[in-house]
Order: structure tokens, then C-alpha cells, then sequence
């Protein structure tokens, strides 16, 4: 369940050189406040303006469509230099910092493949998919020149995941069938996405 909703801060209440229209006081003060949108009660993102007239005697309240039209330009003039905090965009900013964060690891994740994929070592094991999207493993026996020999294990997994139970079983994972990749058919297999990760 997601909890969003409205608040609002009071951003100014200036006395204004007006009568209240009610009991001719002139206690009036104008109000405007600042609503704004909360996800969780994590202020979101600032909404329009509202204003609003108080008068201190009678406690008569206008709103901007109410008021007179000589009430409306304090409203106007408190608005123009009212700016919205920023706190009230915190959730907006959090996302965007989380996004951009999630996006720079995973480049930097890439990177790291990249890197793996041009220095086999022996023993390393790399993550694959197959067309039927299950997960396996295979593991470096063999480097002779631009040639990696993997050995297949004989488990897989619906889901990358499972890579995690067969990749326990250790040496037990692995099976008897062993396959040949120059290092630019791993390369590509990575780019193709049937590599999905290297464990380092
Ligand atoms: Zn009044």
C-alpha cells in the first residue's frame, strides 16, 4: 500500500493595509501557503501556491477566489519571492540520486565483465544463460593461448538465483563435458547477454 498524500507549510502571513470586508478592522493579514505531495510522508515535489486572507478581529477567512480584487495583489507579491524549499523535492531528489547511483554501478559492473572477460584465469567460473532462460555455470579447466576451456556443470536453475545453491557444491557442480571459446567468442557471448556475470 502506497501512502501518498497532500500537506502544506505556511510559507508567509504579512499585515496588509487593507479593511476586512466583515467588521472594517485592519488586522488583516495575508496568508499563503505551499502544498505539496508525500509518498510515505517523504515530501515529493511542491505544488501552486494558495493564498488566503485572515482578518485578526472578526477571524474572517478569504481565499483568492473570495477576496477582493485589492487583496489579490499582496497575494501576487508574496508569491513572486516565495520560493519552495528544497526540502519539499527530497523524495524527487533521493529517486534521482538513487537512479543515477544504480545507473554508475551498473556501468562500473560492466566494466568489471569486461575486464574479467579479456583476463581468463583458471578456475574462474562464469554465469550463463541458454535460450530456454535457465542458468548454469561453467568453470575455467583450461587456457591454452586465445583458448579457454570451460567445464560445464551439470545443474541448472530456472532462475540466477540458484546459481548460488550449484555454485556451494563446489567442484560436485561440475560434470564431465568440457567446451572450447576463443577469448572474442566470450566476448561476444558476454555482449549477447549468454554470459551473465563473471565471478571474480
Ligand atoms: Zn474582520
Amino acid at each position: 500500500m502506497l501512502f501518498y498524500g497532500h500537506n502544506s507549510k505556511t510559507v508567509s502571513a504579512n499585515l496588509i493595509d487593507e479593511k476586512c470586508t466583515y467588521c472594517d478592522s485592519n488586522k488583516l493579514s495575508i496568508i499563503v501557503q505551499r502544498p505539496y505531495s508525500h509518498v510515505f510522508w517523504i515530501p515529493m515535489f511542491p505544488m501552486k501556491m494558495v493564498g488566503m486572507s485572515v482578518c485578526g478581529d472578526c477571524k474572517q477567512l478569504l481565499t483568492e477566489k473570495e477576496m477582493p480584487a485589492s487583496y489579490k495583489k499582496y497575494v501576487d507579491d508574496v508569491k513572486s519571492y516565495s520560493k519552495a524549499p528544497l526540502w519539499m523535492w527530497s523524495g524527487l531528489i533521493a529517486c534521482g540520486l538513487l537512479l543515477s547511483y544504480g545507473i554508475f554501478a551498473s556501468q562500473k559492473h560492466d566494466e568489471l565483465k569486461n575486464q574479467l572477460i579479456s583476463a581468463p584465469k583458471l578456475g574462474q567460473i562464469y554465469e550463463w544463460r541458454n535460450e530456454q532462460n535457465e542458468y548454469t555455470l561453467s568453470k575455467i579447466v583450461k587456457i591454452n593461448k586465445d583458448t579457454v576451456y570451460v567445464q560445464w556443470s551439470d545443474y541448472t536453475s530456472t532462475k540466477l538465483t540458484g546459481l548460488t545453491d550449484i555454485s556451494k557444491m563446489g567442484d560436485k557442480a561440475f560434470g564431465e563435458q568440457i567446451s572450447p571459446f576463443t577469448l572474442n567468442e566470450l566476448k561476444s557471448k558476454l555482449e549477447k547477454g549468454d554470459i551473465v556475470d563473471i565471478e571474480n
